[in-house]
């Protein structure tokens, strides 16, 4: 749940984090010049107004170097009250602003005054509401960890219903009167029968179809000419959806205001974008980190090499150099951890790290084709002490086995009843992966 915390005032204004003050001074004003209420047509005046707050206290803060340097280190928090910057006295009113931008209640904040009448959100149970603020829309939105990455900024088309300009949302002609409705004596409900099984029927409340539950409706004659009686006309907008680097699954993107317009409502509903990362063919990851295979081959793994290993997420090559003589061989499974290579933190400059799982390729079965090669390969690997057996332990009869290859353990004890039995094995062998791996 995004809240005041996790907004970003440096992305508010399109800076990097290391702005210099002429360039957040430069930005302010393209951003300020761009959102001007003044700018906008008058049904997106409202909204523009509070961007343009948004847009002017992000300035008031980036422009302030001790109030910057309280926002660099305490993030938004350092203006609530009571936090660590203090003496701020606007501090409520940005959080309230940067609330209603990006939705969601900044945490510690109670008793704000207009926060209790945002309750409403999602409509409580049927019927019709009046006033209050409008449904939410909330999409999901899949990203690739690419985007994640990078972040991304991405426009589209939104159609949606905008109150109707020519009749402020009444439905009707200038001066016309709207008639009550006959149909629900002018309640806007009707109650209809409707059987729920054999004999049972049960009663519930509908909104009037003759009236669209308003309780009154203008005649033909009398309908507004533009929306003919609707009330809101479609109209097409084109958003931007900013998803800033380091984004996680589950994040939601607010655009406020942005859901369909409906006259009852004193404002508009948010479209919420919540993020759904997709899978990465190469990544995985958790939180700030990075998870990858490393693919070596023996040769590799013993004698050392120098090249690039992976394609990171924004292109770059990722290149490892294992030095040889006297260097490090790589062993299968073995983590190498690469600080600083996992995924972008929001807000900092900060990235996670990057976990490389080893895996070596062995050679096909037959690759040794000649006894002699066979001779060289082991001239050239370490000696490595054979199995022993201490003096009198020697086993008196030895049996030499054949063997067969299988996948994995599902065999072992199959159809015995006996838990300790091959399939069950599985989801342990997962759990314990972990602690395998940091015993290397
Ligand atoms: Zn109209
Ligand atoms: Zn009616």
């Amino acid at each position: 749940m995004a809240s005041a915390d996790d907004i970003d005032l440096y992305e508010l204004l399109n800076l990097t984090k290391g702005a210099s003050k002429s360039e957040v001074k430069k930005a302010y004003h393209k951003a300020a010049l761009t959102s001007h209420p003044d700018k906008v047509p008058e049904d997106e005046r409202e909204e523009a107004d509070i961007k343009f707050k948004a847009i002017s206290q992000a300035y008031e803060i980036l422009s302030d170097d001790d109030k910057r340097a309280a926002y660099d280190q305490y993030g938004m928090a350092a203006f609530e009250q009571g936090g660590a910057g203090g003496g701020f006295g606007q501090g409520p009113d940005l959080d309230d602003i940067l609330a209603q931008m990006f939705g969601g209640g900044a945490g510690g904040m109670g008793g704000m005054p207009g926060m209790g009448g945002m309750g409403g959100m999602g409509g409580a149970g049927g019927g019709r509401r009046q006033g209050g603020k409008g449904k939410n829309e909330v999409q999901q939105y899949e990203v690739s960890l690419e985007e994640l990455y990078k972040g991304k900024t991405t426009r589209f088309a939104s159609t949606k219903k905008v109150v109707c300009e020519h009749c402020h949302g009444s439905g009707g002609k200038e001066k016309a009167k709207a008639k009550p409705c006959d149909s629900c004596k002018g309640r806007g409900q009707t109650t209809r029968i409707r059987p729920v099984g054999p004999g049972l029927v049960t009663q519930e409340t509908v909104p009037c179809s003759t009236c669209s539950g308003r309780g009154s409706f203008f005649a033909d004659k009398d309908k507004c000419k533009k929306c003919k009686g609707v009330r809101t006309v479609s109209a097409k907008k084109i958003l931007e959806l900013y998803i800033p680097r380091g984004s996680r699954e589950g994040d939601k993107i607010v655009l406020a205001g942005e859901a369909d317009q409906d006259p009852d409502d004193d404002s508009p509903g948010d479209i919420i974008f919540e993020l759904v990362e997709e899978q990465h063919k190469t990544f995985h990851r958790a939180g700030a980190d990075l998870q990858a295979e490393l693919d070596i081959s023996l040769s590799e793994a013993l004698t050392g090499f120098n090249r690039i290993v992976l394609t990171h997420l924004d292109g770059r090559g990722i290149r490892l150099h294992i030095e040889q003589p006297d260097g490090r061989v790589l062993r299968p499974d073995q983590i190498l951890k690469i600080r600083g290579e996992g995924m972008p933190i929001k807000r900092s400059d900060a990235k996670g790290d990057l976990f490389l799982t080893v895996n070596v390729e062995f050679p096909e079965d037959g690759w040794l084709k000649s006894q002699a090669a066979v001779d060289k390969v082991k001239a050239a690997l370490p000696t490595v002490e054979p199995v022993s057996f201490g003096v009198g332990e020697t086993p008196e009869i030895v049996d030499e086995v054949d063997f067969e290859e299988v996948e994995n353990l599902e065999e072992f004890g199959a159809g015995s009843d006996d838990p300790r039995a091959g399939g069950d094995w599985e989801d342990d062998e997962e759990g314990a992966q972990g602690a395998q791996c940091a015993q290397q």
